[in-house]
């Protein structure tokens, strides 16, 4: 450890209680901690203590004692550590403040007041005996932290757009100490720039969101066959161009390798599929849950509360598995989503033997409806624009089990990244946008919301944090000065 950062930590146990620093030599509770990040990427860094605060109080005192040393020492966010862009969330050698005794879910007017270190899991319970409903993750385990300051797709997005969109205030200690709250009438400039300038800004101690009545939902996975995965594109274009595309609907398609899938070598083709009322089998999704042939003993269609389908969805809450994501975006348009997958498919070839491989090519769509809710909903700085149509976001996600073939997978992953996107380069299909909760490192999601978006959220960082501590201290994620 630097002696600047013995020095700091020894400055944050004078000014809060030493019980909530976790440093190496507590083996047991720093291993446990330390290795409960989803990737491994993450928990290979080893921070010189991990800080657990339990009120915005104490957060407030971290940051106001870290200034004087932020030229020398580094501190990391951390809420639940699903992101698997290496050191977004921990810092070697630094202090991780890790935000999960940061407990607490209120319900007030409508509004739902939850502490950072929640899960959406237990958001999604405690609405559900009010009825109610909130755009959140798509999985029980996810943060709220992440999605909520950097995009955000849930279930509901086609209806009521990203979730950072729902956040109707943040609770966030600037880099000052103060504590602040930002909403349409409080810090507005500070709220829309928290709208997707994710850890630049400020720790965020609770996010409120807007809820909606919610019953149940039609919800699951139907797993099939390569042949017909191009006319499942064909059938999604031709749903988002509708002009009575379903807000209702919430679809991934994806082409995807495992061993578990027990398809031999070959890849396999999944739909997740969601309709987000208590509708069993609606016409709209016939396309798509009754595509033929498929593994009808895998199919798991049916009505399904919040809870449970994102529940379906949560992986078993794994942890420190080798895993990354990387992603690009593009326009509607069958042959460029097609192609795609035939780039991935043939570059997956020569890695198809790395232990425990389970990857993907996932095609989520940005219906027209979701960017025009956007500004309804006060706006974002995510720079998407509903008049340039509906957006496909591709995601290329590697889970495998072995250090030693991180280059190998890593190297598939980032060679059909490139080919798929000068891919709908040449066809005119891509879009600049990159989603931050799917990007790699060498994937500057903050620069692709565009110029206008990266000086509003320079202008909110020099108001609210004018010594850049979150951008020199705060290393994780993509920052705003280079
Ligand atoms: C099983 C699974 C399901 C997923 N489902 C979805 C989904 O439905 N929709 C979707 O869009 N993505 C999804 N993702 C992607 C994932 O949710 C994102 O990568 C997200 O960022 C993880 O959030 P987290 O809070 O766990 O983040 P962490 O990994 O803890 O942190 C991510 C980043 O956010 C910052 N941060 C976190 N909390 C705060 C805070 N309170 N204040 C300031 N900065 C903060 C951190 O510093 C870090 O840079 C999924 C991933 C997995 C593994």
């Amino acid at each position: 450890m630097g002696g600047m950062t013995a020095e700091a930590i020894a400055a944050l146990k004078q000014n809060l209680p030493s019980a909530h620093f976790v440093t190496p030599d507590l083996t047991e509770e720093y291993g446990s901690l330390n290795n409960s990040y989803l990737s491994g990427f993450e928990s290979d860094l080893t921070p010189a203590c991990i800080f657990l605060p339990k009120s915005k109080e104490q957060v407030a005192v971290f940051l106001r004692t870290i200034r004087p040393f932020a030229d020398n020492v580094q501190f990391a966010i951390r809420a639940a550590g699903r992101q698997p862009l290496p050191g977004c969330a921990n810092v070697q050698g630094g202090i991780t403040v890790d935000l999960r005794s940061l407990t607490g879910i209120r319900l007030r007017d409508g509004i739902v007041k939850v502490s950072a270190g929640e899960s959406w899991g237990a958001v999604y319970q405690y609405l559900e005996p009010h009825g109610l409903g909130v755009t959140g993750g798509k999985s029980t385990t996810c943060g709220i932290g992440g999605l909520s300051t950097q995009g955000g797709l849930s279930f509901f997005s086609s209806r009521e757009s990203f979730i950072c969109d729902n956040v109707v205030n943040f609770e966030v200690v600037v880099a000052s100490g103060e504590i602040l709250n930002a909403n349409a009438q409080e810090n507005p400039d500070l709220w829309i720039s928290l709208r997707g300038g994710g850890n630049n800004l400020g720790i965020i101690t609770r996010f409120d969101f807007s809820t909606f009545k919610q019953e149940s939902m039609y919800a699951g996975m139907v797993f099939y066959f390569k042949p017909s995965w191009r006319d499942q594109m064909t059938a999604l274009v031709k749903e988002l161009m509708s002009p009575e595309a379903s807000v209702e609907t919430h679809l991934m398609l994806s082409i995807g390798y495992a061993q578990v899938f027990g398809n031999g070598n070959d890849v396999i083709c999944l739909n997740q599929i969601y309709y987000t009322q208590p509708v069993k089998d609606p016409a709209v999704l016939a396309p798509f849950v009754h595509v033929q042939p498929q593994r009808s003993e895998m199919n798991s269609m049916k009505i399904q509360t919040l809870l449970e389908a994102a529940t379906e969805q949560s992986g078993a809450g794994q942890s420190k598995i080798r895993c990354l994501y990387m992603n690009v975006c593009v326009k509607a348009d069958v042959d460029t989503l097609a192609t795609g997958g035939d780039i991935w498919c043939e570059e997956l070839e020569p890695v198809k033997d790395a232990a425990g491989l389970m990857c993907s090519y996932t095609i989520q769509p940005y219906p027209i409806s979701q960017l025009q809710k956007t500004s309804a909903n006060g706006g974002n700085v995510l720079g998407l624009d509903p008049s340039e149509g509906p957006v496909l976001n591709l995601l290329l996600l590697s889970y495998w089990a072995d250090k030693k073939d991180d280059d190998r997978v890593t190297g598939f992953m980032q060679k059909a990244l490139k080919r798929i996107e000068s891919n709908a380069k040449d066809r005119g299909q891509l879009v600049p946008f990159i989603y931050w909760n799917y990007a790699f490192s060498d994937q500057d999601a903050l620069r692709s919301y565009g110029q206008e978006n990266v000086q509003k959220l320079q202008a909110a960082s020099k108001k609210y944090d004018p010594d850049g501590l979150f951008q020199t201290a705060c290393p994780g994620g993509f920052k705003l000065f280079k």
